[in-house]
């Protein structure tokens, strides 16, 4: 089926006078009619539900419509998009390994790999996205266990070469993890490309209304573990009295470790009401994400020719450096849109303060228009010339386009622009 009908029918199948809608299982616990039945659960805990730690009818449903929106062989939510990156790498890493992840990646990823992963004796090795072959291939040691990188990244708006990322991985017999959460599955279907986990946080497109923070770890199913570099899978896990999940459950052996070991340790799972609000989000998000694409492709071109703009990084502009690998990747470049105001920092800030519609906000991706100034906020502590250094200029704006009508949102910023 096509992307619209699985946003609507994917995970969930009522059968005779079931509920039409996903429904809210509340409970944290399931009967069972004998000790028997307990004890069989624990030896396989995949053949019925446990405890709401694990999983729950209504998150289940939900994980199936992704992992089947990412072509994905199975899914596992988790609470917030940190957690989802986090038990995507710990999964497969532990103390004394390395990753390499390219640098273009979300801000609190960053502090995730460089500060917390290294405190945990985990090592992040960070390249460009842009970094050529032989570059990449030198930076793998004997511990490398992942690779790493965003489909479309936030906030510096680079599109990864996933063909590419994924064939040095594959040549070094680790896996691609891809944060596709700009993308999502409507724009690029990462798996499609040799990426063999893709993770979201949800809290951005997936979840569309700024609802609640959420994550979401997808197996392609594809990846052969059993290089002799990855023994939390080939060999006996004691904490499963010596289960081995590759031969045990095969292609499903990555995600079912995730949520039988790291999610009963770490317990990030959602609330079965967080999974019921996502998926009203997903049921919506083939539309939408339509919608996004043609609202901030229009203001992209408008800001391309306001004279009081100094740039645009938007990939869907054929002027952008990422225009070429948009095309080949993405269906379209997603609402977010940053942008440099001429006179620097001032200017920014006056631009956004007089704006009326669109709400200063921390967030991005939310169904209204809502816009952020990295070097007031997020990046607050740098001076100018550190704030440079960093990418990111002090005149920068990040812009997320919503879905009101976009000649609101156009006459918005021409107010706002014209008071400069
Ligand atoms: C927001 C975001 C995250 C973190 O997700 P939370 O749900 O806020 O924990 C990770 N990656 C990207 C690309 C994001 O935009």
């Amino acid at each position: 089926m096509k992307d619209e009908t699985l946003c609507l029918h994917a995970g969930y199948a009522p059968k005779n006078t079931e509920p039409r809608v996903v429904p809210i299982v509340q409970s944290t616990t399931y009967v069972y009619d004998s000790t028997e039945d307990v004890g069989a659960v624990f030896d396989d805990p995949t053949k019925s539900l446990i405890y709401s730690r694990f999983a729950n009818p209504t998150v289940m449903a939900v994980e199936a419509k992704i992992a089947a929106l990412e072509g994905g062989i199975a899914a596992m939510c988790t609470s917030s998009g940190q957690a989802a990156s986090l038990l995507s790498l710990l999964n497969i890493c532990s103390s004394g390994d390395s990753f390499i992840s390219t640098a273009q990646i979300y801000g609190g990823t960053v502090n995730l790999f460089a500060v917390t992963l290294k405190k945990l004796g985990i090592e992040c090795i960070f390249v460009d996205c842009d970094a050529g072959e032989e570059e990449l291939h030198a930076a793998f040691r004997p511990n490398t266990k992942a690779v790493f990188g965003e489909t479309l990244a936030n906030p510096a708006l680079t599109v990864l070469d996933i063909e590419k990322f994924a064939r040095i991985a594959h040549a070094h017999h680790v896996p691609l993890i891809i944060d596709s959460t700009f993308a999502t599955p409507i724009l690029c279907k990462p798996i499609a490309y040799g990426a063999d986990i893709v993770v979201h946080s949800t809290s951005k497109y997936m979840d569309g209304h700024a609802l609640q923070v959420g994550g979401v770890i997808v197996d392609s199913g594809k990846f052969d573990w059993e290089s002799g570099n990855f023994p939390g899978l080939t060999e006996p896990d004691e904490s499963y009295h010596g289960l081995h999940y590759i031969k045990t459950y095969g292609k499903l052996a990555y995600i079912l470790k995730a949520r039988m070991q790291l999610m009963r340790d770490f317990g990030c799972y959602p609330a079965a009401h967080s999974a019921f609000l996502l998926n009203l989000g997903l049921e919506t998000l083939a539309l939408r994400m339509e919608r996004y694409c043609q609202n901030a492709q229009t203001v992209a071109e408008y800001l391309e020719k306001a004279e009081q703009i100094e740039s645009v990084s938007y990939p869907g502009l054929p002027n952008d450096k990422y225009y070429g690998l948009a095309q080949k990747y993405l269906k379209g470049a997603s609402g977010v849109i940053t942008f440099v105001v001429e006179g620097g920092k001032a200017n920014a800030v006056k631009f956004m303060d007089a704006l009326t519609l669109a709400s200063n906000e921390v967030h991005v991706a939310d169904i209204r228009t809502c816009v952020l100034h990295p070097a007031s906020a997020t990046h607050r502590q740098l001076t100018d010339q550190q704030l440079l250094a960093a990418g990111i200029h002090p005149g920068l704006v990040r812009f997320s386009v919503g879905l009101e009508n976009v000649d609101d949102i156009l006459a918005d910023i021409k107010q706002a622009l014209d008071t400069l």
